[in-house]
């Protein structure tokens, strides 16, 4: 039987059918009454007592088995548990209310946990996940079942569950687990992160698991949110080799995620990862990131009604200059405008977005928006080696402005005696054609570059990036484009800056060997690329790739460049 569900975890896992299901909470109807209100009382605080001594076990279990920042949850699930509102709430409807404690703990719980779950962001929506745990937690104690946990599965199983609680996940066993199917959720389900965290295959919102029973054969083929159940002998046979391809697989990106890029001469380069929000670095440190390439910050004003406040930013930023530990993080400043909508931020809707009010330009504009982020980025320069990077920029003139703003707040900040890196590195995007042209000029105000190629690409060729009836024509190799790079790294060499990419091309793998050919120093991408970029520059010299390059740029057409790059991996064996 094949089931249709939707992706939670990339791979294909094969096991033995394992249903976790548990008893149902059934919430008393009783009323309290006056003289035993205290006695209702008391047995809350003896669950909470039991509650916090199970999550302190689980706290040490997710640290053994996955790590600080996961323990880290539970630390947090401790402190909600025991956060006043939380048990004053279900005390006063005890008290005043007569509501027995299960019902009063799950009137609250939900109260809170709603506030939390109707909101758009999935890490906001996660919280409101944990307490709904932490109640349900409370109440089994209060009510004396068993606690949750899966610690208890042995061999090898396909774990099958209604959801997955953040406390089910914590004790989770990847030798065990090896696949994961629910019937409710979707890839943003906590199930599913956890899923992902943990490279097990899964496959979420399934309806119901009424067609699984204990010990059947399964089949996870996480990629396609689909689940066999007894399949042939064949076919069971086929999705083995397959499992153990994906696992084969996961093993070779550990292996290559500890390697340095580093070509057969000896040559260096960064490879660094594009992120979008600070719990991205993680994914990026474990594909084999050297560094944040671009940090795209519109997130932070995207996400919420009202915009971010300095400290709000601050504490984004610092978060990711610590967990790169040292190593190099690009911020950008925020790029709104184009097709980036905001929602705390009423701007006019325009005939030409991409040429419009956007990026930079709103920046300049606002510089009570601007320094507010400027002043967050300084601070968290304190903790890390931050860059600071402006979008869109056209010319001189917008660096100078910028920079202007950037020393008014350094000097606000060296009044008021808080720290920042006063040697900040700043540079821009190079994604008009303007700048790219007079990319000399401008590398004399700037620390480095990073080819935006998205947007370069359809200034360039004047081709819509999200239009899809002329995408044939967007390309990314077209001999003017490969020339503005050219120029803009040739340029920066020249006054010793460096050039990096953070567009699309620079993880594009055709476009490699070109890229380092004519002297790109940094490859910044989605932290997915990385694997396979970090192959191929291992495998190549630099030499091999001047001549490729230099071969490159005799050509006439996109078309001709692409084929030429492709048939040289070919021949090397790396497409
Ligand atoms: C680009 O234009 O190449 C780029 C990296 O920026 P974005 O995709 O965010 O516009
Ligand atoms: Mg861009």
């Amino acid at each position: 039987m094949r089931i249709q569900g939707i992706s939670g975890s990339r791979g294909v896992a094969v096991g033995n059918v394992y249903r976790y299901m548990q008893e149902e909470i059934v919430i008393p109807d009783y009323t309290v009454a006056d003289d035993t209100v205290d006695e209702e009382i008391g047995k809350f605080a003896t669950a909470m007592a039991a509650t916090l001594k199970q999550l302190d076990t689980i706290r040490q279990k997710a640290l053994e088995h996955m790590g600080p920042d996961e323990a880290a949850i539970f630390e947090a699930h401790m402190q909600i548990a025991q956060d006043p509102a939380l048990s004053d709430g279900i005390k006063s409807l005890v008290e005043s209310g007569h509501v027995n404690v299960v019902a009063a703990t799950s009137q609250t719980i939900e109260t809170f946990a709603n506030i939390f779950l109707g909101m758009d962001d999935p890490y906001m929506r996660e919280r409101g996940a944990d307490i709904k745990d932490i109640g349900d937690r409370l109440m089994r104690n209060i009510l004396g079942m068993n606690p949750r946990g899966l610690s208890h599965i042995s061999g090898e199983v396909i774990l099958v569950a209604h959801d997955l609680a953040p406390s089910d996940t914590a004790s989770l066993d990847k030798n065990v687990v090896k696949g994961i199917v629910t019937a409710a959720g979707g890839p943003t389900s906590h199930a599913a992160i956890m899923a992902r965290t943990l490279e097990i295959p899964a496959v979420m919102g399934v309806g119901d698991i009424d067609s699984f029973t204990d010990g059947d054969k399964a089949v996870v083929l996480g990629t396609d949110g689909v689940v066999e159940i007894n399949p042939s002998d064949a076919d069971w046979n086929e999705y083995t080799n397959q499992a153990e391809a994906f696992q084969e697989e996961l093993r070779r990106l550990h292996e290559s995620a500890n390697l340095e890029a580093m070509t057969t001469d000896g040559h260096h380069v960064e490879l660094f990862g594009n992120i979008g929000k600070a719990k991205d670095v993680k994914h990026a440190l474990t594909m084999g990131a050297q560094g944040i390439g671009l940090y795209r910050t519109e997130f932070l004003y995207m996400e919420n009604d009202e915009l971010p406040t300095e400290d709000a930013q601050f504490e984004e930023y610092k978060k990711v200059a610590q967990d790169m530990k040292g190593q190099p993080v690009i911020i950008r400043t925020m790029d709104i405008g184009g097709d980036k909508e905001l929602k705390c931020l009423d701007l006019p809707s325009e005939m030409n977005p991409f040429l419009g009010y956007r990026a930079i330009r709103i920046s300049l504009n606002r510089p009570d928006i601007f320094k507010v982020q400027l002043r967050a980025l300084l601070r968290a320069s304190a903790f890390g080696d931050i860059h600071i990077m402006y979008p869109m920029i056209a010319s001189v003139e917008e660096v100078k402005q910028a920079n202007a703003m950037l020393a008014e707040c350094k000097a606000e900040l060296t009044a008021e005696g808080i720290d920042f890196n006063d040697a900040i590195k700043v540079g821009i995007m190079i994604e008009v054609p303007a700048a790219a042209v007079i990319s000399p000029i401008l590398a004399k105000y700037v620390d480095f570059f990073s080819i935006g190629t998205n947007d370069l690409c359809q200034y360039t060729l004047a081709v819509d990036r999200m239009n899809e009836a002329i995408g044939s024509l967007y390309q990314p190799l077209h001999p003017g484009v490969l020339r503005l790079i050219k120029h803009v790294i040739d340029a920066s060499h020249e006054q010793e800056k460096f050039t990096g990419m953070c567009g699309e091309l620079a993880g594009d793998p055709v476009a490699t060997m070109i890229l380092l050919g004519l002297g790109l120093d940094e490859f910044s991408m989605t932290a997915s690329s990385i694997p396979l970029i970090k192959k191929i520059l291992r495998s190549v010299s630099k030499e091999d790739c001047k001549a490729v390059a230099d071969k490159a740029l005799t050509m006439d057409t996109a078309e001709e460049i692409t084929n030429y790059a492709k048939a040289v991996l070919e021949e090397k064996g790396l497409l």
